[in-house]
């Protein structure tokens, strides 16, 4: 790769794709500043415990990118937001929440994504009944090791509902968010891992697996720790006198509708435009899909691009993706940098 002495560039976003990036530029080279909203980098990697598809603990994760922001090239500042982008010759400055402007030769975006917020499904109850929480609230539950109902009891009987909040024209998102399906294999297996005589069901619209080893894990999920996949969509989500939830599911392969009771269900969030990204597409005139995600210059080869020259795009900010796809998106966004920057 060219070594770009002291060309400065911005990123913007201290998760994983922003770490990587900022790492990456600064053994080529470059003066980085990373600009973190959080008072923290790690994005959503630090919230999560274990990693699919072999069970890494996230702090692996999170040590590693942490040694690649620790370079002298390198200034990470946290609790700082990039307002708005504007192109001033062949500089970009980024205006930022603290009321700077920084000037900077190329601005890598990665702004990542949010979850989707489960209460925007009100017929799931989050917010409504206690036991029904997200992926998310399951996982800081794991880093706890202690998976407990309201009331302070073992959840015997559990349910995981995939897709909520994509491929949902209701809300808007018709896309699939990719990685659900996979992390409630893994959510699964690993509740049953806690609660060893747990009974835990997985209700699908389809099982999308496509990832490395993500069918092998899938088949283990059943075979090795009796994960139980029913096919079809929780219609109805209540709560009895004792505060059981009783799901209602219409069971697609049998034909016939299920009225079960849990004692916890488990809300399988997608992944949307994170509210950052939003705010920097519509002050900065950067494009959006119909997804609402970063639109790529080009979708076969300029996935990396966007279409002001300069600024770029690594990570999650552009579509959903796994923590092994943002890591090589980010490489490839530093390799467009170092294009761009022998061009100009
Ligand atoms: S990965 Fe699975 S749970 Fe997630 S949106 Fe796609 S089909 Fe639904």
């Amino acid at each position: 790769m060219l070594k770009a002495d002291k060309r400065e560039v911005v990123v913007i976003g201290g998760g994983a794709a922003g770490m990587e990036a900022a790492g990456q530029l600064a053994k080529a080279g470059c003066i980085v500043t990373l600009l973190e909203r959080e008072s923290v980098t790690g994005g959503h990697v630090k919230n999560w415990y274990h990693l699919f598809p072999d069970s890494r603990n996230s702090d692996e994760v999170i040590e590693y990118l942490a040694r690649q922001v620790n370079h002298d090239n390198i200034t990470v500042r946290t609790g700082v937001t990039a307002g708005s982008l504007e192109k001033n010759g062949k500089s970009i400055i980024i205006n930022t929440s603290r009321g700077e402007r920084i000037r900077s030769d190329a601005v890598i975006v990665a702004t990542g994504f949010d979850l989707f917020e489960s209460r925007r499904k009100e017929e799931y109850g989050y917010g409504i009944y206690d036991n029904v929480i997200s992926s998310a609230d399951l996982e800081m539950m794991f880093r706890k090791d202690s998976i407990k109902r309201h009331d302070g009891e073992t959840p015997r009987r559990i349910g995981f509902v995939h897709c909520v909040g994509s491929r949902d024209a209701k809300v808007n998102n018709l896309y699939c968010s990719k990685l659900c399906c996979v992390t409630a294999v893994k959510q699964a297996m690993e509740v049953k891992k806690h609660i060893g005589n747990a009974s835990v069901y997985c209700f699908y619209m389809d099982m999308r697996m496509g990832g490395a080893l993500y069918e092998e894990l899938y088949k283990e999920s059943q075979e090795k720790y009796g994960i139980i996949y029913i096919r079809g969509k929780v219609s109805e989500v209540s709560e009895n006198i004792d505060t059981r939830l009783i799901v209602k599911v219409e069971d697609t392969l049998a034909g016939r509708p299920l009225r079960m009771e849990l004692d916890m269900l488990v809300l399988m969030a997608g992944m949307e435009m994170s509210e950052g990204g939003m705010g920097l597409a519509e002050s900065s005139g950067l494009k959006t899909g119909e997804n609402r995600f970063f639109a790529p210059a080009d979708h076969h080869f300029g996935t990396n691009k966007s279409t002001v020259a300069g600024i770029f795009y690594a990570g999650a900010c552009t579509a959903p993706m796994n923590i092994t796809e943002t890591i090589s998106h980010a490489r490839a966004a530093v390799a467009d940098v170092m294009d761009y920057f022998r061009n100009i």
